[in-house]
């Protein structure tokens, strides 16, 4: 068994993010490459994404962030600058390219692409944060290389030729 793959996960549903989430979104931006297409399809290579030790590293260690905001533990005014998402704030999506560099060019440009049209539950995450109580200013990128590198694989799975 995967220890630090279950833990990741189990830290995903924690922070209210569950695979079929992610997989939702995975679904939407393959299925017009790829005709025969499941949830299931989606699901699965998720599964495999999050089994690596990088992938695992980085989720563990955005929520870890997230977590620590929220607890007011970081010295200011970077407590603040990471609570507020400042738009200026960038390391947030620096993160995740860690996960992003694994898959390539279609990751990372649907990478780009999720963090500017926010789908599902990368939207909903963006929203309890900024709500204030919860910080999820890591989680939603995370979220986003997860999903933009599925789709990645899913592509190059599909090619035959
Ligand atoms: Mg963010």
């Amino acid at each position: 068994m995967n220890i630090l793959k279950e833990l990741a996960v189990q830290k995903l549903k924690d922070r209210g993010v569950k695979i079929l989430d992610i997989a939702d979104i995975v679904f939407n931006l393959q299925k017009k490459y790829i005709e025969d297409l499941t949830i299931e399809d989606c699901i699965s290579t998720i599964d495999s994404i999050i089994a690596k030790r990088e992938v695992t590293h980085a989720i563990l260690t955005g929520i870890a962030i997230d977590e620590t905001v929220e607890k007011d533990l970081f010295e200011e005014p970077i407590n603040k600058i990471i609570k507020t998402d400042d738009s200026l704030y960038g390391i947030d999506e620096i993160l995740p390219l860690s996960i992003v560099n694994i898959y390539g060019s279609i990751a990372f440009t649907n990478f780009g692409y999720l963090d500017k049209t926010k789908p599902g539950i990368i939207g909903k995450l963006d929203t309890l944060g900024k709500d204030g109580k919860q910080c999820h200013t890591f989680l939603d990128d995370i979220i986003c290389a997860i999903a933009s590198s599925a789709a990645s694989r899913l592509a190059h799975k599909n090619r035959i030729d």
